[in-house]
C-alpha cells in the first residue's frame, strides 16, 4: 500500500478543515486535506455570525472569499407575530466585525477549496479516511479514493474536522449524549420570485411560530433562499403525516403569516432535507496526536448561527497550537484548547437554552428597548462569546434568566 508523509493531517473540508488547512499552508507546514465527498455538495450552516470574518482574515481566505459576492448579512431579524426584534452588529458591545456574509453553502465552501489549491493546499476530493491508527503523537491514518483504492498517510498530529463524520470520536469511542433536547429540522432551497425590492428582500429572519419553533428565512446574492424549520423532533416528526418532507416544509411556511405568500407556490430547488436530532457531543476535544473540531466536537443548536463560527474557532486555534506542538514547543492542550472553547460554547449553550424556555424572548422583545442591554446581547450573537467585558458574557448563567423574572413580575404589577 502506499504511504506518503506529513506534518499535519486534516480531514474534511468544511469551514472547519479549509480555515485549518489556509492558516497552516501560510505557516508553511506540510500538510493534506482529505475530504469524503465531491464538492460542490449540499451542507446546511448558511447564516455566518461576525467572527468568523476573523477566521477567513488570518486563513488568508477572506479577499478571495469577498470577491464572490455573497449576499452581506449586517445583522438579523427575529420575527413574533406583530413584535419585530433587529439585531444590527453596528450597533454591538466592544470590538469586533459589524458585518458578514449569508451564503449557500455549497458556492462558499467550493469558494474556500478552489481558493486552497490555487494556494497549493494538497486536497483529496472523494477520498474517505477509514482508520486511524495512533502510535503516541504519530499515526497512520488508511485512506480509500473514489476508485477503490486504499493507501496510507503518516502524519505527526491530525485534525479531524470531519463534521456529523465525526471520524475520530467514532473510531475512538468518544460520542457522548448532547446535553440540548432533541430537535430537528427540515430545509431547502427556492428560486426566491416573489423577493421584495430593497432590506426587505435580502433581510435574514426568524419567524418564531411557538416558543421552541420557528421557520428561518436566508436570502442568497443568488436570488435563491433557504428556509428551514426547525423545532422540538416530535413536532417536526408530525408536520408530515407520511414523513414526506416536502409536505411537512409546506406545511411549515403556511404556519408563517409573515412569508407564507412569499414562499407558498415556489418550487423547491431540491428535495427538502431532514436533519433529525442534530444536537451532537464528544467526551474529549483532543488526545495524543489529535484534535477534534467543529461538528466533529459539539453542535448545539441553529438558534443563533454559531455552528460555522465554532468550527472555525476550533479548526485555527487547534492548527496553532498542532503547529507548536510538531515544532517542538509545550502545548497545554486542556487549557489552550479545551477550557478555551468550552467557555464559548458554554456561553452559547446559555442562550439556546434560554431561547427555547422563552426567557430570552422576554428580553428580545421587551419595550421599551434598553439599548445597553441590547447592543451586549448583539456581541454575544456576533460571536464575540470571550470578551468577558461583556456582562452578557461573563454572567450569562444568570442574567438572562433574573431579567426574564423582572420583566415577568414587572408585567404582572402593571
Ligand atoms: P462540515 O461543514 O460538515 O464539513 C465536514 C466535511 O468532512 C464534509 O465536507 C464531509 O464530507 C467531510 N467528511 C466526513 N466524513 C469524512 C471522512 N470519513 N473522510 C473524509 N472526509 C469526511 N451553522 C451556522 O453557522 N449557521 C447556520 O445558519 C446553521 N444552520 C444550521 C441548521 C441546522 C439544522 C443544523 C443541523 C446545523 C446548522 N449549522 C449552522 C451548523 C453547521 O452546519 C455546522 O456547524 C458546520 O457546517 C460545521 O462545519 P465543519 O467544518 O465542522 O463540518
Amino acid at each position: 500500500m502506499n504511504t506518503e508523509n506529513v506534518d499535519i493531517l486534516i480531514i474534511g473540508a468544511g469551514p472547519s478543515g479549509s480555515v485549518a488547512a489556509g492558516y497552516l499552508q501560510k505557516q508553511g507546514a506540510k500538510i493534506k486535506v482529505v475530504e469524503k465527498q465531491k464538492f460542490p455538495r449540499i451542507v446546511v450552516g448558511e447564516s455566518l455570525i461576525p467572527r468568523v470574518m476573523d477566521h477567513y482574515n488570518e486563513a488568508g481566505l477572506f479577499e478571495a472569499l469577498d470577491s464572490y459576492g455573497f449576499e452581506k448579512k449586517p445583522g438579523a431579524r427575529f420575527i413574533r407575530g406583530k413584535e419585530i426584534c433587529i439585531f444590527d452588529f453596528s450597533n454591538k458591545f466592544g470590538e469586533g466585525w459589524d458585518w458578514t456574509w449569508q451564503i449557500p453553502r455549497a458556492d462558499f465552501d467550493k469558494a474556500m477549496t478552489d481558493e486552497l489549491q490555487r494556494k497549493g493546499v494538497d486536497i483529496a476530493f472523494e477520498t474517505e479516511v477509514t482508520n486511524v491508527e495512533f502510535n503516541g503523537t504519530d499515526s497512520i491514518t488508511t485512506i480509500k479514493d473514489k476508485n477503490g483504492t486504499f493507501s496510507q498517510i503518516h502524519a505527526k498530529f491530525v485534525i479531524d474536522c470531519s463534521g456529523y463524520g465525526r471520524v475520530l470520536p467514532r473510531i475512538l469511542k468518544l460520542e457522548s449524549p448532547s446535553k440540548l433536547d432533541p430537535h430537528s429540522a427540515i430545509f431547502t432551497h427556492v428560486k426566491d420570485i416573489n423577493r421584495p425590492d430593497g432590506v426587505e428582500g435580502t433581510q435574514i429572519s426568524f419567524d418564531i411560530i411557538e416558543t421552541e419553533v420557528w421557520l428561518w428565512v436566508i436570502p442568497f446574492s443568488n436570488g435563491n433562499t433557504s428556509v428551514g424549520i426547525v423545532g422540538p423532533t416530535e413536532y417536526i416528526d408530525k408536520l408530515s403525516a407520511t414523513g414526506n418532507t416536502e409536505e411537512a416544509i409546506k406545511n411549515a411556511i403556511k404556519l408563517s403569516d409573515f412569508y407564507v405568500k412569499r414562499f407558498d407556490t415556489l418550487p423547491f430547488e431540491f428535495d427538502p432535507i431532514h436533519l433529525k436530532n442534530y444536537s451532537v457531543a464528544v467526551s474529549q476535544f483532543y488526545g495524543e496526536g489529535y484534535a477534534l473540531t467543529g461538528n466533529s466536537t459539539e453542535f448545539l443548536d441553529p438558534v443563533f448561527s454559531s455552528g460555522v463560527c465554532f468550527a472555525t474557532e476550533s479548526g485555527i486555534l487547534a492548527a496553532k497550537l498542532a503547529l507548536k506542538q510538531i515544532n517542538g514547543e509545550e502545548v497545554n492542550w486542556e487549557k489552550e484548547y479545551t477550557e478555551y472553547m468550552k467557555y464559548g460554547i458554554d456561553v452559547f449553550t446559555t442562550y439556546v437554552k434560554e431561547w427555547y424556555t422563552g426567557n430570552l424572548q422576554e428580553l428580545f422583545y421587551h419595550q421599551p428597548e434598553n439599548p445597553d442591554v441590547k447592543r451586549k446581547i448583539c456581541a454575544v450573537l456576533a460571536g464575540y462569546v470571550w470578551n468577558k467585558e461583556n456582562t452578557f458574557v461573563a454572567k450569562h448563567h444568570n442574567i438572562i434568566k433574573n431579567m426574564a423574572y423582572m420583566i415577568r413580575e414587572n408585567r404582572m404589577d402593571s
